[in-house]
C-alpha cells in the first residue's frame, strides 16, 4: 500500500492505471498536467510517481529534472519513444525505471511493486527475500542459505531483477532490455551464458533447477523452492 501519483494526459490510460493501482490497495492521485504533478510532488506525499513523458504543458524529461531537484521519490517513466538513446536519456535524467507504451497493466503493477520494494516504506532499502535467498540491493550483496554469493555485477543485477519479479516469467528479450539496457541489440545467448554462471554459483543446473526455472520457449522465472 503506497501513495502513487500518476501524471498522464491521456484520460483513458490515466483512468485505467489509476483504477488498477487503486484496486491493488494503493492510494492514487491521478493528474493530467506537468505543473499539477510538480505541485503534488512539492506538497509531498507520493511514494512513487508514474510519469508520462509526452505531456501537453512540459516535456516529461524537463519535469523529471524538476522533480529530481526537489525530491528523490522513485519515478517510473512511461514513454512512447522506444529508442535506446531516449531510454538512456530518461534514466540519466533520474528515472528509476521505465515502461514503453503500450505496456500491459501487469507490467506496470510489477514495476510499481519492484520500485516500492527497492526503496521500502520509509525510503530505506529493504532486502528482497525469496526462500533461502536474500538480496540487499543497496549493499549489492546476495546470500543463499546464509552464504554470501560471489557474483559479478551483471549476475547480481540479473538475480535481483528476477527476484523482484519472483514467480513471474521474464523473457530473455526483457532481460536484455532491462538488465543489459539493450532493448533491441544484444543476443539471447548473452542471457543464457549469465544464467548458466549464476546457476552454477547458486549450486544448481538448468536440468536440476531450484530457484532459476527455465520456461521453455518463453523465458525464465525465479521461484521459491522451499
Ligand atoms: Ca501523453
Amino acid at each position: 500500500m503506497a501513495a502513487v501519483l500518476i501524471i498522464e494526459d491521456e484520460q483513458r490510460i490515466r483512468e485505467l492505471v489509476a483504477r488498477v493501482l487503486a484496486d491493488g490497495g494503493h492510494d492514487v492521485v491521478a493528474l493530467a498536467t506537468a505543473m499539477e504533478g510538480l505541485q503534488a510532488v512539492v506538497k509531498g506525499g507520493p511514494d512513487v510517481v508514474i510519469l508520462d513523458m509526452g505531456l501537453p504543458d512540459l516535456d516529461g524529461a524537463e519535469l523529471l529534472k524538476m522533480i529530481r531537484a526537489v525530491s528523490d521519490v522513485p519515478v517510473i517513466v512511461a514513454t512512447a519513444r522506444n529508442e535506446d538513446r531516449d531510454i538512456i536519456r530518461t534514466l540519466d535524467a533520474g528515472a528509476d525505471d521505465y515502461l514503453v507504451k503500450p505496456f500491459s497493466v501487469d507490467q506496470l503493477v510489477a514495476r510499481v511493486r519492484a520500485v516500492l520494494r527497492r526503496v521500502g516504506s520509509e525510503g530505506r532499502s529493504m532486502p528482497i527475500v525469496v526462500g533461502g535467498l536474500e538480496i540487499d540491493a543497496a549493499a549489492r550483496e546476495a546470500m543463499l542459505d546464509g552464504q554470501l554469493l560471489e557474483l559479478s555485477p551483471k549476475e547480481f543485477d540479473l538475480l535481483t531483477f528476477l527476484a523482484e519479479r519472483a514467480g513471474e516469467v521474464v523473457t530473455k528479450r526483457e532481460l536484455l532490455a532491462e538488465v543489459w539496457r539493450q532493448p533491441y541489440g544484444g543476443t539471447e545467448k548473452t542471457v543464457d551464458v549469465h544464467l548458466s554462471w549464476l546457476r552454477r554459483k547458486m549450486g544448481e543446473t538448468a536440468a536440476d533447477s531450484r530457484y532459476l526455472q527455465t520456461v521453455f520457449g518463453v523465458g525464465v522465472k525465479l521461484v521459491d523452492p522451499t
